[in-house]
């Protein structure tokens, strides 16, 4: 499907996404771009005088890196340019504030808007112009041919700063036991322009948080993890005293990630493929039921 992508973009990371975006075949579906300057006010009272004129018509918006009010002139361009679908990344914890986000959603009316927060947690959601887009860039997804080394990585969907392709090339030729461990040090290398400030809302940093979702594509792509939180099932007595405080506190979770999910028994489960080892619901849990282990698992 051909679709048409309008950006608003601000500061560096907006520029590398666009590269990125632009090398990987999506430059003929980028319809226009506005730059938007990093320093408008934190506050605005006629967000009107921003919005661009001459906007053209498109499918699908994406907003990157804009902090603040300037923001608010999403819902704006989206009805100038007849978009249906809006992706907004978040990669700070001050670039969107739940009230100001509440906000957006609600100017944007019947409009589908996703707040992806970091871009590289972004998944499918049932919107044929967001998941075209996400066929290609979002939650990374590798493919590993490896014989005790990796061999070959073949990138399925690549974060959109294009970290996931520079981690794919790094790690061919080291051994499979390094991958996972490796793969969270080479994200930094490339760097990750996410935030290292604890996000508020979900209780640990962006850039951490984009650490964990190259390692659960890299524990996927070879079929096994070695290093997660596990539930003692003997001792968690599934929620009694503790209303599911490890899955409230999981950051992951928070993301709309299933790493902790309740079994039917109440007893909470670990998925060793998202865990990123935070290591957050370790001292939530009343009964000391989790821990962190160190040993090979499969996936299957
Ligand atoms: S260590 Fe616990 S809180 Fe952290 S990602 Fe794993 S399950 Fe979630
Ligand atoms: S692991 Fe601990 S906090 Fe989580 S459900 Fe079981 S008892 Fe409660």
């Amino acid at each position: 499907m051909n679709i048409k992508i309008f950006i608003l973009s601000s500061g560096g990371y907006g520029a590398r996404i666009i590269n990125n975006i632009a090398n990987r075949g999506f430059s003929s579906g980028i319809v226009g771009l506005e730059e938007i300057h990093e320093n408008t006010p934190e506050f605005i009272e006629d967000i009107d005088e921003y919005i661009p004129d001459n906007l053209p018509s498109c499918d699908l918006i994406l907003a990157i890196g804009l902090m603040g009010d300037i923001n608010l002139i999403i819902p704006g361009v989206a009805k100038k340019t007849g978009a249906r679908s809006i992706i907004v990344s978040i990669n700070h914890p001050s670039q969107i504030p739940p009230g100001l986000q509440k906000e957006i959603e609600e100017l944007v009316e019947d409009r589908v808007i996703v707040f992806a927060k970091p871009f590289c947690s972004l998944k499918p959601t049932g919107d044929p112009y967001i998941d075209e887009f996400v066929r290609y860039f979002g939650k990374p997804e590798m493919e590993i041919k490896a014989d005790g080394l990796i061999k070959k990585i073949n990138v399925i969907r690549g974060a959109p700063c294009g970290s996931t392709w520079y981690i794919a090339e790094e790690l061919e030729g080291i051994p499979v036991e390094e991958a996972e461990f490796e793969a969270g040090k080479k994200l930094h290398n490339y760097p990750c322009l996410a935030s290292m400030r604890t996000d508020p809302q979900v209780g640990d940093t962006l850039m951490h948080l984009a650490g964990y979702q190259i390692k659960e594509a890299v524990k996927k792509g070879l079929g096994f993890a070695q290093r997660w939180a596990v539930v003692d099932p003997e001792t968690c007595l599934g929620g009694k005293d503790c209303h599911h405080l490890c899955l409230e506190k999981c950051p992951q979770v928070k993301i709309g990630e299933d790493t902790i999910v309740i079994r039917e028994d109440g007893k909470a489960w670990i998925d060793p493929a998202s865990c990123g080892c935070c290591e957050l619901c370790i001292p939530e849990c009343p009964h000391g039921s989790i821990e962190i282990v160190q040993k090979r698992t499969s996936l299957k």
